[in-house]
């Protein structure tokens, strides 16, 4: 709940920079209520899973705090052990006190963990929180080093995240497993990012072999034809070169990229997997051939035209990268992966206490009509979420100039950008209602028709 202030306090506190984010915003009361998520009409017996914050509501709501918080305490807000050090995403044990620390993937946080009385049990040292008992995924042990938690009572070895692998590299050869352990990191932050947006992630390989994910990691075998990146049905491919930086850089250079990392190729690849779930054979296809072309236009030729011609000369005017200018199903990957990039990187930076007052910026604000849908019912989050963006990532594009390094964020979001962004929230969020509504709906049938539906 965000903390009321009097008015005129709230106003004293907000620099001028940050005035210019609320441009065609609204009033703030409603911004209040929106962000709150309980508007007055919401019935008491609503689903507790309807009622979970999911990131894009959390980061919003941190964003208003933060742009409106005129104290100076208690401002980081980042992860933290028994023992008070902060802690981080990927770490097992705290560096500082030596608890065992595991990521709990239902509270998606990371916790210090106690040892139950005998074996492999563990439970979070907060009982009041979860008391629960949960095992450690089997790839802890494992060159990935995996931190999440699997609950007691499941079947399986691994964590909702290792679940989703059908082929993982040689283990046998030493540097595979440096290699796969960047790429399960990269992959666990993709699928935290997932379940806290609430999209269904489960497994192909065991769990659900219709609509589910599963990953292949794989190495091109000597004399063969290069593996290939991509997506089909539900089963991800990644070429395991792809973790090597120095390889990486290469195909980066050659391809003329302005950014290239496994996280970028997760969260891409990912957005293919959603386009199959959330907008083919949907309501939502028209209006994505509308905003993004149609999808029916021969992929082939596509990429064929690109590799010959290269992208059209006004491509950053409609697209955010130049391959998204490809086909339509590289545009809605590239601006999905943009989304993700988009709330991760907001998230992390509130959670470390950066504010509006930290980052004031020289930059020209979008406004509520700029959206897809300036009507729609989050259309202020989204653009307080978009403004903070551009200002965060002007401060961090100079700090990086100031290390004689690349941009951290080498990219330009123009108005039919925004647009495009502002649909995929739009369709993130209907797949999270829907998804809360098919777990209320009592018969298994139901639940199904209306899943194919
Ligand atoms: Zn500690
Ligand atoms: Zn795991
Ligand atoms: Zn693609």
């Amino acid at each position: 709940m965000v903390k009321r202030r009097p008015a005129a306090a709230r106003h004293r506190a907000r620099p001028p920079a940050a005035n210019d984010l609320f441009r065609g915003v609204g009033t703030e009361d409603a911004l209040d209520q929106r962000i709150d998520g309980r508007p007055e009409n919401r019935s008491p017996t609503a689903c507790h899973a309807n009622n979970m914050p999911n990131l894009f509501d959390i980061v919003t709501k941190r964003l208003l705090e933060a742009w409106r918080s005129d104290e100076a305490g208690d401002r980081r807000q980042g992860y933290r052990c028994r023992c008070g050090r902060p802690v981080y995403f990927l770490n097992s044990v705290c560096l500082a006190c030596g608890a065992e620390l595991g990521f709990q993937p239902e509270l998606r946080e990371v916790h210090a963990l106690e040892p139950v009385a005998n074996g492999d049990r563990r439970r979070l040292d907060d009982p009041a929180l979860d008391d629960r008992e949960w095992r450690r995924c089997a790839n802890l042990a494992t060159a990935a080093g995996c931190n999440w938690l699997v609950a007691a009572e499941e079947t399986t070895p691994f964590c909702i995240s290792c679940r989703l692998n059908r082929t993982i590299p040689d283990l046998t050869d030493p540097e595979n497993g440096e290699l796969w352990r960047k790429i399960e990191n990269a992959k666990r932050r993709v699928v935290a990012q997932l379940l806290r947006l609430g999209l269904p992630v489960k497994s192909k390989v065991n769990e659900d072999v219709e609509h589910g994910i599963m990953f292949d990691f794989l190495r091109s075998p000597p004399g063969a034809p290069r593996v290939l990146t991509g997506h089909d049905q539900g089963l991800i491919t990644l070429n395991v070169e792809e973790a090597d930086d120095p390889t990486r850089e290469q195909i980066r250079k050659e391809m003329r990229e302005p950014y290239r990392t496994l996280l970028g190729h997760f969260r891409h690849e990912i957005g293919h997997y959603y386009w199959d779930r959330l907008i083919a054979e949907t309501a939502w296809l028209d209006k994505f051939r509308e905003l993004f072309g149609d999808e029916r236009e021969d992929y082939a030729a596509a990429l064929q035209r690109n590799y010959e011609q290269g992208p059209p000369p006004d491509w950053p005017d409609r697209h955010i990268t130049s391959y998204a200018s490809v086909h339509p199903w590289e545009d809605w990957a590239e601006t999905w992966a943009h989304y993700l990039h988009v709330v991760d990187s907001l998230d992390t930076a509130l959670r470390f206490g950066l504010r509006g007052e930290d980052v004031e910026a020289a930059v020209e604000p979008f406004s509520i009509d700029d959206l897809y849908d300036p009507a729609a019912d989050d259309a202020q989050q989204v653009i307080l979420l978009v403004n903070s963006w551009l200002q965060l990532t002007t401060v961090l594009n100079e700090l990086a100039r100031s290390m004689g390094q690349h941009d951290f964020y080498p990219f330009v979001m123009s108005r039919p950008v925004l647009r495009k962004m502002h649909f995929i929230q739009m369709v993130v969020k209907d797949a999270r209602e829907n998804s809360a509504d098919r777990a209320r709906a009592a018969p298994p049938a139901a639940a199904t028709a209306a899943a194919s539906g």
